[in-house]
């Protein structure tokens, strides 16, 4: 394997499962670090949003290496969403891998493999290449001109020779034959204007006017008519990718032999297996893209929710992969308080083993009252394009307070559905009120188990 392909690339990241945290852009703090009461998709929760600032910084400082994060809280309390916050601070195109802990238990896949997969979804990868558009006019050649700039190559094909005129001044252009039989289908004729792209000093592809501009997705008025054979335009082109799309592109089958081949397969994900070797062989390439300076590497944040799920395995191995050069920042969330450590009779607080206990930054996540969860809830409506009025805004903060946030949040797009369905497009307190009654929430389902505990199996 020599490069990757760069081109027609899609990550995979899972990106349903942060469907409901789009409003948030980043955590809404001042410059001096406070937290505005509402900015960037966050209401109250300020404590937390600050810390969070902090850890930020500390990431910046490269201060956070072989530690984590830990958010701790009840449900609903906006951990995802702080973390994705972080994410979100650190640049806009740092990965975020969501998982929760109970996704290691599969009975195809060893949990350290899972592990290893969200780790590599969570570590970026940015590519860059040089582009340059240069554009000439076919002119004629004498046969000793020719001669000279062609370095032998289809002297005897006349209207290449001509095409050829067009890279004059540019000669340490490495010309390639395909690009002769680009020429030849184009059909020139002296006086037709051409543009030649080239990657890094090699002649790519080769075309007509407008149809190459949209071709080469430059906009078209970048074509200003510029001295025969001079650059007409650079372009850095910047892909970002991760590592767990490297491996993935490149676990199928046909794959191609460079770094920009393996990203066209991106196109047909597939379940297929990723082996150790495969992911050595990649780490190997990205390397020396890093070392060449073609590429950087851009750590993100892999976010592990109900982290009490984990064993002991787990907790070892995220133990060690913390250590690593190659770590995204690890930030766990939980609503646990003291619990045995899985698979185990060791009872430690969140359940997580002491030793790596040591390592996290903790940060506390509290409950909303009322106001601050009517925000939210407005918030959401907004980003989901839904009327709402505020008797039943106000409506659906109390069931968010009885219940959760979460679940208030979930009652959303089902209300506005059975508006739609009423004849309306706004969101009445009628709706929300049939909604409720058709959907449970996790607590009043608890308590209706207990009530009628007889009348199930046990
Ligand atoms: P769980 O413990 O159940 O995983 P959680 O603590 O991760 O829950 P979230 O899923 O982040 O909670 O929050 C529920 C919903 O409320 C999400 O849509 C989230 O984006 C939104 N939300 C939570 N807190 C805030 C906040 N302070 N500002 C804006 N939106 C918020």
């Amino acid at each position: 394997m020599d490069k990757v392909r760069i081109e027609e690339v899609q990550s995979t990241t899972k990106k349903q499962r942060i469907a409901t945290h789009t409003h948030i852009k980043g955590l809404g703090l001042e410059a001096s670090g406070r937290a505005l009461p509402l900015a960037a998709g966050f209401v109250g929760q300020a404590e937390a949003r600050e810390a969070s600032g902090l850890v930020v910084d500390m990431i910046r400082q490269k201060k956070m290496a072989g530690r984590a994060l830990l958010l701790a809280g009840p449900p609903g309390t906006g951990k995802t969403a702080l973390a994705l916050g972080i994410a979100q601070e650190l640049g806009s195109k740092v990965p975020f891998c969501p998982m929760v802990g109970s996704e290691v238990y599969s009975s195809e896949v060893k949990k350290t493999e899972i592990l290893m997969e969200n780790f590599r979804r969570a570590i970026g990868l940015r590519i860059k290449e040089n582009k340059e558009v240069y554009e000439g006019e076919i002119t004629e050649l004498s046969p000793e001109e020719a001669e000279s700039v062609t370095g032998g190559y289809g002297k005897s094909i006349s209207h290449v020779i001509i095409g050829l005129k067009t890279v004059k001044g540019t000669k340490q252009l490495k010309l390639d034959p395909t690009i002769y039989d680009a020429l030849i289908k184009e059909k020139v004729a002296v006086g037709d204007v051409i543009y030649i792209e080239a990657n890094s000093g090699a002649v790519k592809r080769v075309g007509r006017s407008d149809a190459f501009a949209t071709e080469f997705d430059l906009e078209a008025e970048e074509y200003v008519p510029l001295p025969k054979g001079e650059v007409h335009k650079k372009k850095e082109i910047v892909q970002d990718v991760t590592l767990h799309d490297l491996d993935a592109a490149n676990a199928r089958p046909q794959g191609g032999q460079d770094i920009l081949s393996l990203m066209g397969q991106m196109m047909k994900p597939r379940k297929t297996e990723i082996t150790d070797k495969l992911r050595q062989e990649i780490n190997k390439v990205v390397n020396r893209y890093i070392d060449e300076g073609v590429a950087e590497l851009v750590p993100g944040v892999l976010f592990i929710d109900e982290v009490h799920m984990l064993d002991m395995e787990c907790f070892s191995y995220l133990n060690r992969a913390l250590e690593s050069s190659l770590s995204p920042i690890v930030i766990f969330a939980t609503n646990r308080g003291f619990c045995n450590v899985r698979g185990t009779d060791m009872n430690c607080p969140h359940g997580i083993p002491v030793d790596l206990l040591d390592r996290l930054v903790i940060i506390r996540t509290q409950t909303y009252d009322v106001a601050d969860m009517i925000k939210i809830l407005a918030l959401r409506a907004n980003v989901e394009d839904l009327v709402i009025d505020d008797e039943s805004l106000a409506y659906l903060g109390d069931i968010g307070l009885q219940a959760s946030l979460r679940h208030a949040v979930q009652l959303l797009s089902p209300s506005s559905i059975m508006a739609k369905m009423n004849g309306r497009d706004n969101i009445c307190k009628v709706d929300i009120e049939e909604v409720k009654a058709l959907y449970m929430d996790a607590k009043s389902s608890a308590r209706l188990l207990q009530a009628q505990q007889e009348k199930y199996i046990s």
